[in-house]
């Protein structure tokens, strides 16, 4: 290949997930998938569609994962977005929406990677703004930003990997005062204990919702997303999205999602058993001397002031235990841990007891 598409190739920087072991090597806690399988309810309906129709192309607009989805959430359906995964309905929006049009977009310092990845990838100018010295979103520079340079702000809430959630008061001010700005709230952990922006959608025409059914719903593996907004808005992305696939996620993954949002109690009870995991977990580090931000997620955010993050990291890995360090400054000596289950917090703690008495 020539000097020019050799350099161009290796200036493309795609987004690198959490490390994928090989089945049953490790625990893994790295990744924010749940712990638990998905609801049986959802599991029996995708075997079913994998039994019959696997033939036929799927259900051309995924009608009615839109018509189930935006009945659970009061919505109509062409409020409604579905991609597989939300990556893929982020993608779409910052191709639709956020490429082309001349102005920036403005994203936290610390926040979910994908963001500058994207904005890279599709040349999409922007600004990344520092979260306040408390690690939560200070949403004073958003308010100041001027529309006539920024098109877009876009964060998760609760944020990742921090784990701090942003009140949903907060959220609304930033609608109302900027209303000429897109408002992009990444949903993806909101079922832990965070209120959802979604009810806001009606009256404001700036606001987008993302959400995912990997982490609450436990079906990481079959890739399905959401993105939430007035129509005209979610006809952006469909628009871009049937440039590239007019389906948007294929039978199995449809049969799912419909179940997986009609099993309630199941819904409720996993993510509560996480939310119990959650508060064990975070007692328990705090007794061995870490310092753990208020988490609102399905993970934990933290630090211990005498041990090193990179070394704890590998002394866990040792003991078969995944967790996710990143690297960036300022939180390098952070380790961002998901909540497994009740017995994987338990081994974790032992572990983590183990190594902070030898003093790493
Ligand atoms: N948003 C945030 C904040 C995330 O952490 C993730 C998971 N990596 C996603 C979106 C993407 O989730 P998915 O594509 O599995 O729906």
């Amino acid at each position: 290949m020539n000097q020019f598409w050799s350099d161009f190739v290796k200036e493309l920087k795609p987004y690198v997930p959490g490390e994928q072991p090989k089945e049953g090597e490790f625990v893994k806690l790295n990744s924010n998938e749940s712990p638990y399988p998905p609801s049986p309810k959802a599991v029996a309906a995708m075997d079913k569609a994998l039994a019959k129709g696997l033939e036929l192309y799927p259900e051309a607009e995924a009608t009615p994962v839109r018509e189930t989805v935006a009945k659970y959430y009061g919505l109509t359906p062409d409020q409604v977005f579905v991609g597989n995964g939300s990556d893929e309905s982020l993608a779409h929006l910052f191709n639709g929406l956020f490429r082309h049009n001349g102005k920036k977009i403005l994203f936290p310092t610390i926040t979910y990677s994908f963001y500058p990845v994207y904005a890279k990838l599709y040349s999409i100018p922007y600004t990344e703004v520092p979260l306040a010295d408390d690690f939560s979103i200070d949403i004073t520079p958003y308010l100041a930003a001027s529309p006539d340079e920024v098109c877009g702000i876009i964060f998760a809430n609760p944020n990742a990997p921090t784990s701090i959630a942003l009140s949903l008061e907060t959220i609304e001010r930033l609608l109302k005062e900027q209303p000429n700005i897109l408002v992009v709230v990444d949903e993806a952990y909101v079922d832990f204990g965070t209120q959802t922006a979604i009810s806001l959608i009606q009256r404001y025409p700036n606001l987008m919702v993302i959400q995912t059914l990997s982490k609450s719903r436990s079906l990481a593996g079959i890739r399905v997303g959401f993105a939430f907004a007035q129509a005209e808005l979610i006809q952006a992305l469909t628009r871009v999205k049937n440039s590239f696939n007019s389906y948007p996620i294929d039978r199995v993954a449809q049969a799912g999602a419909i179940a997986a949002f009609e099993d309630e109690e199941y819904f409720n009870k996993t993510r509560h058993m996480i939310m119990a995991s959650r508060e064990y977990l975070i007692k328990e580090v705090r007794g061995l001397g870490f310092n753990v931000l208020p988490s609102a997620a399905n993970f934990i955010f933290m630090s211990h002031p005498k041990l090193d993050a990179t070394k704890i990291a590998s002394e866990l890995r040792e003991r078969k235990l995944l967790v996710r360090h990143f690297k960036q400054v300022p939180i390098d000596q952070f380790l961002r841990v998901t909540i497994g289950t009740q017995e994987n917090c338990e081994n974790l703690v032992k572990a983590l007891s183990e190594i902070v008495s030898k003093g790493i």
